[in-house]
């Protein structure tokens, strides 16, 4: 099943005129520090913003990031959900988004009105819910998950008690089989990990046969019984560092592939290909929204914010918090000290993802 969208979601905010003269790259440098700023990107956007970031990372980590510094403003170089929780978690900071209209397919595919009719509808089940949603379906649910500690937090809870998971139906089906739990899908997806090629992906199997293919739980069932790794973006980012393999086969946004080839730039990394055999259509049109440019503009004028009510906020930080405290503790760090370039790194408690 494909979705239909309308097509304004895909519509950037136009790209700022910049005075002659100016060195964005350094501009950003300086407001950085003359507005006591911090820049957060995930690993999805393009890769100059990873590289001028004070720290990259998944979803999860960006939220503990988000939560703990002291920052007076926060840069959030991703989309708008994931700003909206850096919001949520620190409602005293300036949070801006350099592309305001940074949208996600999944967040549109489950309008919160719907979601609330939905879970009036199953008032027994339990709405564990994927970050990758609008503030108000966050203030909907009972615990908040990312792709990287969903499965540890699903195992905590009572096996008869009845879930309801939102808003991927494919990340909620691969978290239904490795829990071997029913749940109750919305049927939201993610528009880049839905267009990969499973005939493609057979093709370059054949072509590399010593290839692993690691590959994100938002794809489709048929795309995962394919992959050797399946698991968030830090989960293969560290596949792909500490795999013997040589060349890996990777089935997420490719520009995470700029953060393997820092970390092993020994090895060769393929995105996988979409039906058309180019890996170029599953970049995700929303994190391509944002721009050096955009994010010069964002710390010029600490705008577009990112503003949440505080009635929806008091209600959404509430299964954020369930998510923190839930996810796993102790477990090894996603190494970032390998990866390399980070300003600072994750927290030694970050989950394996
Ligand atoms: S990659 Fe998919 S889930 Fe992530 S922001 Fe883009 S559309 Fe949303």
């Amino acid at each position: 099943m494909t979705m239909a969208f309308d097509p304004k979601l895909f519509e950037p905010s136009p790209e700022p005129e910049i005075p002659p003269g100016i060195d964005v790259e350094a501009e950003i440098e300086r407001l950085r520090r003359t507005r006591n700023a911090v820049i957060l990107a995930h690993y999805y956007q393009a890769p100059e913003i990873q590289d001028i970031a004070d720290f990259v990372g998944d979803s999860l980590d960006l939220s503990r990031k988000a939560a703990a510094t002291d920052a007076e403003v926060i840069a959030f170089c991703g989309v708008r959900f994931m700003a909206e929780v850096a919001k949520i978690l620190s409602p005293d900071k300036t949070v801006v988004l350099p592309d305001a209209r940074a949208g996600c397919s999944l967040e549109a595919s489950c309008p919160p009105d719907e979601f609330a009719r939905f879970r009036r509808a199953h008032p027994d089940h339990l709405a564990i819910t994927y970050i990758n949603c609008s503030a108000a379906v966050k203030a909907e649910s009972d615990i908040i998950v990312t792709s990287s500690n969903a499965e540890h937090i699903i195992r905590q809870i009572p096996a008869d008690q009845p879930i309801l998971f939102a808003p991927d139906r494919h990340l909620g089906a691969y978290l239904a089989r490795r829990t071997g739990r029913e749940m109750l899908l919305w049927p939201g997806v993610c528009i880049v990990h839905e267009r990969f090629s499973e005939r493609e992906i057979v093709k370059l199997k054949a072509k590399y046969p010593d290839a692993p293919v690691a590959a994100h739980p938002e794809c489709p069932e048929s795309i995962l019984t394919l992959a050797d790794h399946v698991g968030s973006t830090s989960s293969i980012l560290r596949f792909a560092a500490e795999t013997p393999a040589k060349t890996i086969i990777v089935a997420t946004e490719p520009h995470i592939i700029h953060q393997m080839r820092k970390v092993r730039p020994d090895k060769t990394f393929i995105g996988a290909p979409g039906a058309d055999g180019n890996c170029n259509c599953n970049m995700c049109p929303f994190m391509a929204m944002n721009s050096m440019e955009k994010l010069y503009v964002a710390l010029r004028d600490l705008k577009p914010r990112i503003e949440v009510p505080e009635d929806v906020r008091v209600r959404a930080v509430q299964p954020l918090e369930r998510m923190l405290e839930m996810s796993p503790k102790g477990a090894p760090a996603t190494d970032l000290s390998m990866i390399g370039e980070h300003r600072e790194t994750v927290s030694a408690d970050s989950p394996v993802g």
